[in-house]
């Protein structure tokens, strides 16, 4: 089954709101089987939502509409249904009822526009909506002779997530035809984006019943493998033959078919070898940091470490030579491996990792880019240290260092 989502609300077209029930109703839907093949978000002008809702008809088999169930004048789903749909709405006397009832239990009078909100269209059956008082409705109908589901829900999300779990998800299971859905995320680091392309379109391209979508952020490749198949073993079968074969090409730099991210490996094979971490962060101030802290039970393998951001504090609290930033600067791999190395002696940590670079835009040189990231990797066998150059601005440029350094630790664990 093929569902669209339409938003209706004219703030989700301004810059400060979006719609964001639509990422909750889609996975509720995937349970179901049913795949989500568009989204529309239209403001609130009868003329724009009847034009949705006619598109939305013509291409899926449910509509779900939400937002503009309230009492006020630019609430006109319902009204817009029944203009796309031809079918009248008439006042509901038991939701009539209720609406007065809710007044008076609150001691407030009755204002006229909300009886608005009674209103039910011609073979609709109403949703209650314990959180509100706009109640939702499910119209199972028929369109230029194909059967249709039409939902309208209330936008808020504190009444629109309970009201479709409650009633919108018990009525969809029944005419849904039994299909199931399977996903895999599949995960690498720092893998060439064209190289990346080059490797697995030629493999995901001869799947076409398996739907691949492809996210790249800041060295953080994420593939995710959607299937949908009349049983759950037969859709997951075909994602689990892609997904290995995809697997296999993408060599050391998958680190998760899982979806985990870079830090929970990291700290996985951390705790599998029983090391802990420390850092030493110039450039990227703490943001290595950040990101392991935010794994619960990191504390079991992260000491913690230093923001070294000055040159006196590289030498006072990781132990750095003077002479060894005189001599290369404090951007070099020279003094990254003496961070990595005295981060690490001071914290008594299995592993120390550094980060020294150039995040821009000032303090670049011809010699010395902005852009320009050293990184060392330190235990008690050896050091490694390497550099990259990052393009973008300062707050890419520091992602991308935070993406490098871990992964360097990921691929000295492995
Ligand atoms: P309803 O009448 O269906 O209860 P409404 O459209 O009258 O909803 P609004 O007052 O327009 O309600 O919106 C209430 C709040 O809900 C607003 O903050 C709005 O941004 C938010 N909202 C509406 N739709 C969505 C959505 N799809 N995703 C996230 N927030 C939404
Ligand atoms: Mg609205």
């Amino acid at each position: 089954m093929r569902a669209e989502i339409i938003a209706v609300g004219s703030e989700m077209l301004t810059p400060f709101r979006q719609d964001t029930n639509s990422l909750y109703l889609t996975e509720q839907l995937n349970t179901l089987g049913v795949v989500v093949r568009f989204k529309t978000v239209v403001g609130d002008r009868r003329p724009d939502l009847i034009g949705a809702i006619v598109t939305a008809l013509s291409r899926v088999d449910v509509v779900i509409l939400m937002g503009g169930l309230g009492p006020t004048e630019d609430d006109l789903t319902r009204e817009a249904v029944g203009d796309a749909l031809g079918i009248a709405l008439h006042r509901d006397a038991t939701q009539v009822a209720a609406l007065h009832a809710r007044a008076a239990s609150w001691r407030i009078p009755m204002p006229q526009n909300n009886l608005k909100q009674a209103d039910l269209l011609e073979g609709a059956v109403l949703l209650q909506n314990p959180m509100g008082s706009a109640p939702g409705q499910w119209l199972d109908t028929v369109y230029n002779t194909y059967r249709k589901v039409v939902v309208l829900v209330p936008g808020p999300p504190h009444e629109c997530k309970p009201l479709f779990d409650a009633e919108v998800m018990p009525r969809l299971r029944e005419v849904a035809p039994p299909r199931a859905i399977a996903t895999r995320t599949l995960k690498a680091a720092m893998i060439p984006e064209s190289q990346a392309d080059k490797i697995l379109a030629p493999i995901y391209s001869t799947y076409t019943d398996v739907e691949t979508t492809i996210l790249a952020h800041a060295g953080d490749l994420q593939l995710t493998l959607q299937c949908t198949k009349p049983t759950l073993a037969a859709a997951e079968e075909r994602v689990d033959e892609l997904a290995g074969r995809m697997e296999e090409a993408l060599e050391e730099w998958l680190y998760s078919s899982d979806g985990d991210t870079l830090e929970q490996i990291v700290l996985y094979y951390l705790g599998l070898r029983q090391a802990t971490l420390a850092v030493a962060e110039s450039c990227t101030g703490g943001l290595i940091s950040e990101r392991i802290t935010g794994v619960p039970g990191s504390s079991r393998s992260f000491l913690g470490g230093a923001v070294v951001y000055s040159d006196a504090l590289k030498m006072a609290f990781a132990g750095v030579p003077a002479d060894l930033i005189a001599q290369h600067g404090a951007v070099s791999e020279e003094v990254a491996r003496a961070l990595a190395n005295g981060i690490r002696l001071r914290t008594g940590a299995t592993i120390g990792l550094a980060v020294t670079g150039i995040a821009g835009p000032s303090g670049g040189t011809e010699e010395k880019p902005v852009g320009l990231v050293c990184f060392a990797v330190s235990d008690a066998q050896k050091t490694d240290s390497m550099h990259r150059t990052f393009r973008g601005d300062r707050k890419r440029i520091r992602e991308w260092a935070s993406q490098q350094a871990l992964d360097l630790v990921r691929r000295r664990l492995m």
